[in-house]
């Protein structure tokens, strides 16, 4: 049983890392941006109401994501654990789920930040990007700024936030996917 959040830019690889953790020790991947794809996949109310705020790479609303998480962390299937990719995205939601985790008596054992050379990443999601290719290439480097940029400025203060709760762990992102796990799993005893 371990209780996760994975931190880092977009593309650092904290969805390489969750599925993984998943897959090896039924660790169940929280990613709450796959869940918004899904709203928006199923064309429901709330998919809706954040396709154009994510298709900018804005943050969907607070209260909204703290609910999505609220209904998840409980469920049958996180009973081996969970691992949060993607949330908290900003130090309001770091302090619902510390409210929402104590309500429910349940432990964090780490919040692990797969730290990455930013330029490094820009290129990496550039590719990525382009490989995917269903956009304009163009629209989607300018998203990918404003992404970063959102990160820069609203989500990047959770590091500190969870550094200064004595939580924070940091593993080399830079280095293969490989060795990335393997130093994920030496901080949870795994
Ligand atoms: P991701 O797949 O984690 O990169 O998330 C894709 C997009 O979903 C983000 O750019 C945001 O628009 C939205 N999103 C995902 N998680 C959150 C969150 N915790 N808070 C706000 N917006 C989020």
């Amino acid at each position: 049983m371990k209780r996760l959040i994975l931190l880092g830019p977009p593309g650092a690889g904290k969805g390489t890392q969750a599925k993984r953790l998943e897959e090896v020790y039924g660790l169940k991947q929280l990613s709450t941006g796959d869940m918004l794809r899904a709203e928006i996949d199923s064309d429901s109310t709330l998919g809706r109401r954040v396709e154009s705020i994510m298709a900018s790479g804005d943050l969907v609303p607070d209260h909204i994501m703290v609910e999505m998480i609220a209904k998840r962390i409980t469920q049958p299937d996180c009973s081996k654990g969970f691992i949060l990719d993607g949330f908290p995205r900003t130090v309001n939601q770091a302090d619902e789920l510390n409210q929402m985790l104590t309500n429910n008596k349940l432990d964090l054992d780490a919040v692990i930040e797969i730290k990455v050379d930013e330029e490094a990443l820009f290129g990496r999601i550039q590719k990525r990007a382009e490989e995917d290719g269903e956009t304009r290439a163009d629209d989607n480097v300018l998203v990918l700024k404003n992404r970063l940029e959102v990160y820069h400025q609203l989500t990047a203060p959770i590091t500190p936030y969870y550094n200064d709760k004595g939580m924070l762990k940091t593993v080399d992102g830079m280095q293969d996917i490989a060795k990335v796990a393997s130093d994920i799993d030496a901080i949870l005893g795994l």
